[in-house]
């Protein structure tokens, strides 16, 4: 039987730290990656996608803002919506490419454009603490607090930024259409940059909020609704590490969930970076899952096989 993994990639799977993010520089480094995901397909495995969005997010905002005398801003999700598209196109695209060169083009890739669920009740929308968009002035940032209602708090000294909720996942609305375009044998992007945050109302409608969710813990939500058997999630350090940038450091092989867990009370890792990856790693096994992984990019096939990345095992 195929194994389905489930890999979520990172930031730098889409831009480089340092570039500018123009298409041509996204389309070529979504190029190299669709060289990795094609070679797991080509070793028989089943894949499904996901992303982060942070960059490419944050850039829609920005041009929705500095364009809103001329055009109406759109508002979080809408945007979110929008990179989701953005990002599936270059991956699709790549894919396609990359497959056809493997021999493999009868396998064909498929973006879906997907919701999350969150809980309004979550603690998270009481305390808001994911920055996104521009940065403005102080008084630029009380005005907006004042009309809106929202939440700016000033960045590290670089200016005043708003910040919204970062509430858990808690369903992902097209499972199962995600799960049948896999079990068809497509190869689903699905979840980008965490899913568009939306509530269930009483009414059973769902409704779009300002927030943002974790992509990697939405990836284990989807890992476990399309019956992954592996959560792999690539990004641009090669393992875990605990003591991480201090003269204790250490790199983990391969850890059981206990250890791992334990690790993480001790606070080896840090939130909005780390944190989440090592949360869905745990969640995912301890759910049932084989085996989750957390590895660099350009080390995902021997990770699958077991020889590179912090491999976390029941
Ligand atoms: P991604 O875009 O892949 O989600 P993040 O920047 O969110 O990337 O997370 C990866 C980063 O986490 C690494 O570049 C590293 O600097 C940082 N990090 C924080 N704590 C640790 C740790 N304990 N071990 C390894 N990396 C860590
Ligand atoms: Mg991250």
């Amino acid at each position: 039987m195929r194994k389905r993994v489930l890999v979520a990639l990172g930031g730098n799977a889409i831009l480089q730290k340092g570039q500018r993010g123009t298409a041509e520089e996204q389309l070529s480094n979504v190029r190299h990656t669709a060289v990795q995901v094609a070679s797991m397909i080509e070793a028989g495995y089943d894949v499904v996608v996901t992303h982060g969005n942070g960059p490419q997010v944050g850039a829609i905002v920005i041009q929705n803002e500095l364009g809103s005398s001329q055009v109406p801003a759109m508002p979080l999700d809408v945007c979110g919506a929008q990179s989701q598209g953005m990002i599936g196109y270059f991956l699709c695209q790549s894919l396609i490419n990359s497959l056809t060169h493997a021999g493999l083009g009868d396998r064909l890739p498929v973006c879906v454009v997907t919701q999350v669920e969150v809980d309004p009740n979550d603690p998270a929308f009481l305390n808001p603490t994911k920055p996104i968009g521009p940065f403005y002035t102080e008084g630029e940032a009380r005005r907006r607090m004042a009309e809106s209602g929202e939440k700016w708090i000033e960045d590290s000294g670089r200016g005043w930024r708003r910040v919204v909720p970062s509430p858990d996942p808690v369903r992902i609305v097209e499972s199962v259409a995600i799960r049948n375009l896999a079990d068809a044998g497509f190869i689903v992007i699905a979840s980008g940059g965490g899913g568009i945050p939306v509530v269930k109302l009483e009414s059973g409608e769902y409704r779009g909020v300002e927030a943002v969710i974790d992509k990697d813990l939405a990836g284990e939500k989807l890992a476990q609704e399309v019956c992954a058997h592996i959560l792999l999630i690539l990004t641009d350090v090669p393992k875990v590490a605990i003591n991480f940038r201090t003269p204790q450091e250490k790199w983990l092989g391969s850890v059981t969930v206990d250890e791992l867990e334990r690790y993480k009370i001790e606070g080896h890792f840090r939130a909005g970076s780390m944190g989440p990856k090592v949360e869905a790693a745990l969640r995912f096994v301890k759910d049932g899952g084989e085996r989750a992984i957390i590895a660099s990019l350009d080390n995902a096939l021997e990770a699958l096989y077991g020889q590179a990345g912090t491999q976390v095992l029941p």
